[in-house]
């Protein structure tokens, strides 16, 4: 582990805190921490262990997504809830990546819950809390000039190959991937790298066997407890 020295808060999330490192402009340190919110943030709690959970979880993740060829701000992870990640120019876009029918696509389709889609679903949303994070296509995100179409194009092609290395990622776990969020953005030299986080947080994931919900809808819907569901996850994970 290299030394790095934290340095200057930059902004707080609702699950990290990201610092600037003594020394180094073109990364940061990102920070995970147990608060937990759902509902743009109209619930709100701690989940016990979430920071050092999801830590060790996307660090462990991106390694794999890196090492089958998918570039990510991951450096490396320097304590239990701290990782260095290379500093981007995040773009406002949530990519979104479906394999089975939940949440809110059971309200904007006909769509019923746990129904398995023949073709993933890819859908960007406007990440924009005081619009509560609208859906949006192409033409939005073009004039609203949050990316090109060229951009787009890679985002779209980027999200369903993070998706076929996951989903079997998963299934060796005993997890169903039925949905996850992806964040992107530019490093120093303008290249898109995947950014953010990859957890139970950011992805719903089902036990293969019983269709368990093993993510934040427990948290979000009070399904029992969320302690034990992520410790669970890590402990299925990282193997
Ligand atoms: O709510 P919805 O069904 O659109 O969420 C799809 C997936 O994206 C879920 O796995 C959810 O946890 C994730 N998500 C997220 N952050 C958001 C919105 C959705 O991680 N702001």
């Amino acid at each position: 582990m290299k030394e790095h020295i934290k340095d200057k808060f930059i902004y707080e999330g609702k699950a990290k805190k990201l610092y600037t490192l003594k020394g180094k402009t073109n990364k940061i340190l990102q920070e995970f921490k147990d608060d937990a919110t759902a509902f743009n943030a109209l619930k709100k709690g701690t989940i016990q262990n979430k920071g050092v959970i999801n830590n060790n979880l996307t660090a462990y993740i991106f390694k794999h997504l890196e090492k089958h060829g998918i570039k990510t701000h991951f450096v490396e992870k320097v304590s239990d809830t701290e990782m260095i990640v290379k500093r981007l120019k995040i773009i406002m876009i949530e990519v979104i990546v479906r394999n089975i029918a939940a949440g809110s696509l059971l309200k904007k389709t006909n769509l019923k819950e746990a129904q398995v889609l023949k073709n993933p679903i890819v859908e960007f949303y406007y990440k924009d809390d005081a619009l509560g994070d609208p859906l949006i296509n192409d033409s939005h995100a073009i004039a609203m000039k949050l990316a090109n179409q060229k951009e787009l194009n890679y985002l779209r092609k980027a999200a369903l190959k993070i998706n076929s290395l996951l989903i079997p990622f998963f299934k060796k776990r005993g997890l169903k991937l039925v949905d996850f969020k992806l964040e992107f953005g530019k490093d120093s030299k303008g290249k898109i790298l995947l950014g953010d986080e990859i957890t139970p947080d950011t992805c719903r994931l089902w036990d293969a066997k019983t269709n368990e919900k093993m993510d934040k809808d427990v948290f979000r819907f009070d399904l029992g407890n969320v302690n034990d569901t992520y410790a669970n996850v890590k402990e299925r994970i990282m193997i």
